[in-house]
């Protein structure tokens, strides 16, 4: 086995507890197949779904008035059910607009109804999250829309504000579980899963059960949240293997102590770098403002491209992977989700520390 330092902002890093056990069961799940070739009715994959909805609720402390949906077409898809479910004539989907995913979720919303940014840090590069008591919220909003993280930046919200006199849905596809969160004050909450959940191919979506009598029902019956959370996610086939795999993460999760332990873990991996960073301002340039800095992805810039691509293709070399940052921003983004082991990320600040004595 050789496996790398993976940085990848996503799909990205399983815990390999995670992938050994799914590879001792992966031709026989205990019951004489695989769980890859069960029926999604069977006692067997009930008992998977089951587990997955338990060990969330559990472990993320989802109160009883919230639903867990798992979905498929992504958090994009959701950039589209949340205007499709709950934008209606007279009302407008407001969105606070910290980076690329928020401007794809905004234009999803302006094919169904009304929109309205409520505050943009667009001008400064997404460089922050702007502060609550900035955003002008109309009267009349369906909802408020906001990204928890966002990937590409490397901004995160450090807080939610308590009342915005609306429903507020996040997009927490690439922090979800990184910290312990009162999923209680949103109406709805949604990821996908690859960044810090699982694989690729199932979106979990927490929802107010009261906000669900509001659903539009002239649309389509499979778009709508009622009918996925009416049939317990099993409407039509859900995507058996990824949810399994979830299952597994959060077995995993629960073993290394929880969200309180996986957050005091996550500060130390991004302090890491950041202190590298700070410690280094003529060489290392940090994206975000300090106070909307990511514990997820860390973004920075070195004082030339060239010095840039010279630092991914050596870093390639070091086994450490996926450090390029994303190619409408450039520079370099270290993914550290949960799964990132603390070794990956003494590596790459190793890495960094010998790469600015040659080059700095
Ligand atoms: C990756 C990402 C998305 C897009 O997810 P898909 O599952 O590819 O649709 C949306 N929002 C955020 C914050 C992301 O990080």
């Amino acid at each position: 086995m050789n496996r790398y330092h993976n940085f990848s902002a996503g799909p990205a890093a399983l815990p390999l507890p995670v992938l050994e056990s799914a590879c001792n069961e992966f031709i026989d799940h205990g019951h004489g197949a695989s769980i890859l070739e069960t029926s999604h009715r069977s006692p067997e994959f009930t008992e998977v779904l089951a587990h997955a909805n338990e060990s969330l609720r559990a472990l993320a402390s989802i109160p009883d008035t919230h639903d867990i949906l798992w979905l498929q077409g992504g958090a994009s898809m959701q950039f589209a059910m949340v205007p499709l479910n709950f934008l209606k004539p007279g009302t407008v989907g407001t969105y606070v607009m910290t980076g690329t995913w928020s401007d794809k979720a905004i234009a999803e919303a302006n094919f169904v109804g009304d929109t309205h940014v409520a505050a943009s840090t667009k001008e400064a590069g997404y460089n922050e999250i702007p502060d609550s008591s900035t955003w002008d919220i109309p009267e009349n909003s369906a909802y408020v829309h906001t990204t928890s993280n966002n990937t590409i930046f490397g901004t995160q919200f450090q807080s939610f504000p308590k009342d915005v006199g609306a429903p507020i849905v996040c997009d927490m596809s690439s922090d979800i579980l990184c910290r312990p969160t009162d999923f209680g004050a949103f109406d709805l909450v949604y990821a996908g899963a690859q960044k810090n959940l699982g694989p690729s191919g199932v979106t979990l979506v927490i929802v107010r059960k009261s906000w669900l009598e509001e659903v539009n029902s002239s649309i389509p019956k499979f778009l709508r949240y009622s009918t996925h959370s009416e049939k317990g996610s099993t409407y039509n086939t859900p995507p058996v293997y990824p949810i399994y795999l979830v299952g597994k993460v959060l077995n995993w999760l629960k073993s290394e102590g929880g969200l309180e332990a996986m957050h005091e873990r996550n500060k130390v991996k991004a302090a890491r770098i950041y202190d590298l960073i700070d410690g280094n301002p003529s060489f290392f340039k940090g994206h975000a403002v300090k106070n909307s800095r990511s514990l997820m992805n860390v973004t920075f810039n070195l004082p030339t491209e060239d010095l840039e691509k010279q630092f991914v293709a050596e870093a390639k070399e070091e086994s450490l992977v996926g450090v390029k940052g994303h190619r409408s921003v450039g520079g370099i983004r270290a993914s550290i989700y949960n799964a990132v082991p603390s070794e990956s990320v003494e590596a790459l600040a190793q890495f960094m520390e010998h790469f600015i004595q040659k080059n700095g």
